[in-house]
């Protein structure tokens, strides 16, 4: 027989996913003299990583039943809107976007406390943060783990699977070089994940329905009690202090077939035979 508490459990379970809309992947661009990204005028997505990150607690639900509870929140401009309308679509219940000028120039230190302070104001109590490994523009991976050094739990990095959910703990595997680690770890916990952990999947259409009449509320700072100095430009520990294209310095062979394509073949043979190539 079923113990009580695992049926607390499933009667209970706040899921929070961390979403961030980026440029879509064939628009990155970078403004070399400021050393930010160009976000305006450009199409966007959902961080195809936190995809990954939806799915699992979608696919959490679907096993423990409708007491689970999935919250997605999105720091960025409005328009983040649809990022958050992207991960109810594919089965999150509610979501809410963190927009407000104080966030501006936040760096990943002064997101990872926007992100906290509105998971804190938001869904106050919650057992589990789970978030993509990384996201396809900053690229830094720090927000997940800092979103747990900020909400003072246990963070488990590079989760591939996640193995059981029972009694206040989370038994899960870890990507790790050359195989997998296998750990267990009280709730609440932050979870970010790899791409081995699902397969996500695509909308249907009663998702889309849902996604088209969700109310997403924009949240201020002040709506989440935020610490202004934390946040933004001023808040940010850290600065780009140079962004640049990598510059080639090998010249580089020049071997040209066009006259005596014997003697390029010949050539390139060389060339490897000196390189200990072939
Ligand atoms: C000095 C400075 C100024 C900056 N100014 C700006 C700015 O004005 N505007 C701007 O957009 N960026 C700005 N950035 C970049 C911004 O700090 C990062 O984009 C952001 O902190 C996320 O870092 P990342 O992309 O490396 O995310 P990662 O750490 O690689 O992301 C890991 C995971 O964390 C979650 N996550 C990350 N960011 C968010 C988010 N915003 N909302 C919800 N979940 C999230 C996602 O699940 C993601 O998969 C600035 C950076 C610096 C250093």
């Amino acid at each position: 027989m079923e113990s009580v508490v695992n049926i607390v459990w499933r009667i209970k379970l706040k899921i929070v996913v961390l979403v961030k809309q980026v440029p879509a992947t064939d628009h990155v661009k970078m403004d070399e003299e400021t050393g930010t990204m160009i976000r305006d005028g450009v199409a966007s997505e959902v961080n195809s990583l936190d995809l990954y990150a939806i799915e699992e607690a979608v696919r959490i639900k679907e096993k423990l039943g409708d007491g689970v509870e999935i919250t997605v929140i999105s720091m960025g401009p409005k328009k983040a809107v649809e990022a958050v309308k992207s991960a109810i679509a594919l089965g999150c219940d509610k979501g809410y976007v963190l927009n407000d000028k104080k966030f501006a120039g936040s760096d990943t230190w002064s997101t990872a406390y926007a992100l906290s302070a509105g998971i804190k104001s938001l869904v106050g109590d919650f057992d589990m943060v789970l978030c993509g490994e990384r996201a396809t523009d900053g690229e830094t991976g720090q927000v997940g783990p800092e979103v747990g050094a900020y909400l003072d739990i246990p963070v488990l990095t590079y989760v591939s699977k996640i193995e059981q959910i029972h009694e206040g703990k989370l038994i899960a595997q870890r990507a790790i070089e050359g195989g997998h680690e296998r750990v267990e770890t009280r709730m609440p916990v932050l979870v970010s994940v790899v791409k081995e952990i699902n397969d996500p999947r695509m909308p249907n259409f009663k998702g889309k329905m849902k996604a088209k009449n969700a109310e997403i509320p924009l949240v201020t700072a002040e709506d989440i009690h935020a610490d202004e100095t934390k946040l933004g430009l001023k808040g940010s520990p850290t600065r780009v202090v140079k962004i640049f294209r990598p510059r080639v310095t090998r010249k580089g062979r020049v071997v040209s077939a066009k006259d005596d394509p014997e003697g390029a073949v010949n050539g390139l043979m060389g060339f490897f035979k000196d390189k200990g190539m072939i």
